[in-house]
C-alpha cells in the first residue's frame, strides 16, 4: 500500500482506540483484543509507526534520484539496472545489497517488530514512560507490515528477517504491478483512502464544534 494509505488507516484506528479510552477512562486505551494491562496509547508513537518503516527507502530513493540527476542520466520507471541509479536501487541492491535489505526490513520485519513490541512493554512494566512509546510505535510498524505482507507478490518484507535474508510472501496481488493486479488494487485504494480521510475530516469537525460548544458561555 502506498506509505499515505497507511498513515490515514492508522489514523483512523488512532481514533477509535482514543473513543475507547474515553469512554472507559478507568482503563488505558486498549487495542480491539482486548488485551488488559496494556501501555495507555501514544497517539504520536503509533502515527509515526504507520509510515516509519517506509522512510528509509524513501530517503534512499531521494538520494538516488539527486545523484542521477547531477550525472544527468534518464529518468523513467521502464530503465534496466545499467541506465540508472534508481533502477539499480529498486532492481538489484533492493534484493541483494545487506545495507538496503536491513535498512527496509528495520522496521518491517515481523521478528524484529515483536522484539521492539517485547522490550517496550518490558520497560513500560519497569516504570520507563518511552516503553509505552517504543510498545506502540512498533505495533504500528506491525499493522503497517501485516498489510504489506498480501499486497507485494515478490517486493514485500522479509518474513524471518534477520534471521533470513530471502523469504517473502509472494502474494498474487501486487499493490502497484499491473502483472498483479495492480491496475485494479489501486483505484480501489485511493477510494477506501479517499471515505476514510472524510470520516477524518467530519469527525474533526464534530469533536470541534463540541469543543467550541463547551468553551462557550452561552451554551
Ligand atoms: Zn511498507
Amino acid at each position: 500500500m502506498q506509505t499515505y494509505s497507511h498513515l490515514i488507516l492508522t489514523a483512523v484506528l488512532n481514533r477509535k482506540l482514543k473513543h475507547q479510552a474515553q469512554r472507559n477512562p478507568n482503563a488505558s486505551a486498549r487495542p480491539i483484543f482486548a488485551g488488559q494491562g496494556l501501555p495507555p496509547l501514544k497517539s504520536t508513537a503509533l502515527l509515526i509507526g504507520s509510515v516509519a518503516p517506509d522512510i528509509p527507502l524513501i530517503l534512499l530513493t531521494i538520494g538516488f534520484i539527486a545523484s542521477d540527476m547531477l550525472a544527468g542520466h534518464k529518468m523513467g520507471p521502464d530503465l534496466d539496472a545499467s541506465q540508472s541509479n534508481v533502477a539499480y536501487l529498486f532492481r538489484y541492491l533492493f534484493f541483494h545489497n545487506r545495507w538496503v535489505l536491513t535498512l527496509h526490513n528495520l522496521f518491517h520485519g515481523p521478528l524484529v517488530l515483536i522484539f521492539y513490541m517485547a522490550i517496550g512493554y518490558g520497560a513500560w512494566r519497569f516504570g520507563k514512560n518511552w516503553g509505552a512509546s517504543l510498545f506502540w510505535f512498533a505495533f504500528s510498524c506491525g499493522l503497517h507490515t501485516l498489510v504489506d505482507i498480501p499486497l507485494h507478490t515478490d517486493d514485500g518484507p522479509l518474513l524471518f528477517f534477520p534471521f533470513n535474508w530471502e523469504t517473502r510472501f509472494h502474494s498474487p496481488l501486487s499493490y502497484w504491478d499491473p502483472r498483479h493486479y495492480g491496475n485494479y488494487w489501486s483505484p480501489f485504494e485511493h477510494l477506501v483512502v479517499f471515505g476514510m480521510l472524510i470520516y477524518l475530516l467530519v469527525g474533526w469537525w464534530r469533536d470541534r464544534k463540541v469543543k467550541i460548544n463547551l468553551l462557550s458561555p452561552h451554551s
